[in-house]
């Protein structure tokens, strides 16, 4: 594994606009279960019941329930050293962005600034009737009623079958079109349109590097695979691009 490890850095190091493609399992070792694979949280909890928008309109009681006990793990949780690694990716001006499919944010607490979060915010609230949105500390044990028009609030996410933001989803597009590698980071690499980033990068003859437990959909065109905890790959990586970066 080693070897591998020096040739992501060295891609890394080489790379002139590079960025992250992150998914649930960057986020796992800091205690947020992921939806597929292992311990995902789709064992627990049928996403048809919980996430949803007609669930939501069917059950909002159930689905606030299943928010409440999210958000408030979500808020409890600290970055990894994962996260933090991207972060100090950025810092070091290796990592341009970071597109996220997470709803929490460990990657801004982590460290990294330049962030485009495909699925929306876990710690928002939004109307869909006149499009008031507020952030939220705390969340009530009721699902809470709009200030200005009386309709219920809603979590500012994406749920199942609904469109992604259309702003943060062409920024995406537009750094994927402009990077020459992709790290591609705990994601099954399925979720619809959001995985196509990689593919973005790979038609445009840029390299991708992936680091996952197991093999997934992107392991088939990636240059690297690197299989384990990003938690602890994703350091020694960051190691060994510090080192790269002072014999230049
Ligand atoms: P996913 O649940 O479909 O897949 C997670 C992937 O991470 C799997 O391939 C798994 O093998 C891998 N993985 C798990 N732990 C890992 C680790 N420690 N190191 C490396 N890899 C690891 O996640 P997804 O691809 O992001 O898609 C699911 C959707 O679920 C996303 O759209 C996202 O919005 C939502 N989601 C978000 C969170 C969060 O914000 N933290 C958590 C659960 C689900
Ligand atoms: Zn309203």
């Amino acid at each position: 594994m080693s070897k591998e490890f020096e040739i992501a850095a060295k891609l890394l190091v080489k790379s002139k606009y590079a960025i992250a493609f992150t998914g649930a399992g960057i986020s796992a070792e800091s205690g947020i279960p992921t939806f597929r694979g292992r311990g995902g949280l789709w064992e627990k909890y049928d996403p048809n019941e919980f996430a949803t928008v007609s669930a939501l309109r069917k059950n909002p009681k159930k689905v606030w329930k299943f928010y409440v006990e999210f958000f408030n793990l979500m808020k409890n949780s600290k970055p990894n050293k994962a996260h933090i690694a991207i972060g100090e990716l950025e810092k070091m001006g290796i990592i341009k962005a970071v597109i996220t499919q997470n709803i929490d944010d460990l990657h801004e607490r982590g460290g990294t600034k330049n962030i485009i979060k495909l699925h929306g915010w876990y710690n928002r609230l939004r109307c869909d009737n006149c499009g008031y949105r507020t952030e939220i500390e705390e969340l009530p044990e009721e699902m809470p009623r709009c200030p200005e028009c009386g309709e219920n609030l809603r979590p500012d996410v994406v749920l199942f079958g609904e469109r992604l933001p259309s702003t943060e989803l062409d920024a995406a597009f537009i750094e994927a079109n402009k990077a020459d590698l992709v790290l591609v980071v705990g994601t099954s690499g399925v979720v619809m349109p959001a995985a196509y980033i990689p593919w973005v990068v790979k038609n445009n003859n840029g390299k991708i590097i992936e680091i996952n437990y197991e093999p997934t959909v992107i392991t088939s065109i990636a240059d690297l695979s690197l299989f384990g905890e990003a938690g602890e790959i994703l350091p020694k990586i960051v190691d060994l691009v510090k080192k790269a970066a002072n014999k230049l």
